[in-house]
């Protein structure tokens, strides 16, 4: 990634892009799966980039990390006690994870240096993959599950868009082995893209979940460093998908209002899914 004048930016079509200007180029490495960089911006503390599209920033990092685990936590019929994560090689939903004093955390990810890199640049993050009840894998999630014989409460697909090792991750063939390897009562979420900018990723997973979970749910968070600052995650399950009313302990962005409206969905989106 070459930096232009000090700015990074990803783009998000021909004609438009997002920029931050950047204090320092602290990493720039091409590994077998990805390219991924590290940034020091001057608004946003430290950026993670993966083929030039944003994973997180320190500023912000809390509205994704918080939304993918405590949404299925809180909505999970019975307590949830294990989690799987696919992707997420940062730590950061692990993290997350543990602090909802999940029992068993298992954390697949691909690329074994977007790990070393989010243990030198984002340790406040990645120190959950020290953790005792956190079992880091290096591998295919898709792989994984089709050899896996565990149960989780919870699985998230804390993974890239839908293209090169992450497009596997979207299709109903892998819904069915998710499904394999919830437990009753279990619930599947997937970051679903920008509903503004990427229709088809959100459309992809909440159709290929449709076909195999009775129940699927679109929620959706702000997060200012993703493509429109508006971005969807697909909740599937077999079981009723309604908040357990136990007490919610608030984050930094979520609550107990914002694990109810984060379902209101404006009706563009509505009929991006009904459609
Ligand atoms: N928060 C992020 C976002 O939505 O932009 C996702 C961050 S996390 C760093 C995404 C991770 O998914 C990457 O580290 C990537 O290597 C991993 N990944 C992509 N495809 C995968 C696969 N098939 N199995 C396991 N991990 C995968």
């Amino acid at each position: 990634m070459r930096l232009i004048e000090n700015w990074f930016s990803e783009r998000y079509s021909e004609n438009l892009q997002l920029s931050f200007r950047v204090m320092d180029q602290l990493l720039s490495v091409k590994t077998d799966f990805q390219r991924i960089d590290v940034f020091e911006t001057y608004d946003f503390g430290k950026l993670l980039s993966i083929d030039g599209t944003v994973q997180l920033t320190e500023k912000d990092e809390f509205v994704y990390h918080e939304m993918i685990t405590r949404v299925p936590y809180f909505m999970a019929s019975r307590k949830p006690r294990s989690a799987l994560i696919i992707g997420g090689g940062d730590g950061g939903a692990a993290r997350e994870f543990l602090k909802l004093g999940l029992e068993r955390i298992t954390n697949v990810e691909i690329d074994s240096q977007v790990v070393e890199v989010s243990r030198k640049f984002f340790p406040s993050l990645a120190s959950s993959f020290s953790d005792s009840r956190v079992t880091l894998i290096i591998g295919d999630g898709a792989e994984f599950l089709k050899e896996n014989r565990d149960k989780f409460d919870i699985i998230i697909v804390d993974s890239t868009d839908p293209v090169g090792p992450a497009e596997v991750l979207f299709h109903k063939e892998f819904y069915n082995s998710v499904k394999k390897a919830l437990s009753k009562d279990g619930i599947i979420v997937t970051q679903s893209g920008s509903p503004f900018y990427q229709p088809n990723g959100l459309k992809l997973a909440y159709n290929g979940m449709k076909e195999v979970f009775r129940n699927v749910s679109v929620y959706t968070a702000f997060i200012p460093t993703y493509p429109s600052g508006f971005w969807s995650f697909t909740m599937g399950s077999d079981s009723p998908l309604s908040a357990r009313g136990d007490e919610v302990d608030p984050g930094k962005y979520f609550n107990a209002r914002v694990l109810e409206g984060a379902f209101s969905l404006p009706q563009f989106v509505y009929e991006l899914i009904s459609g």
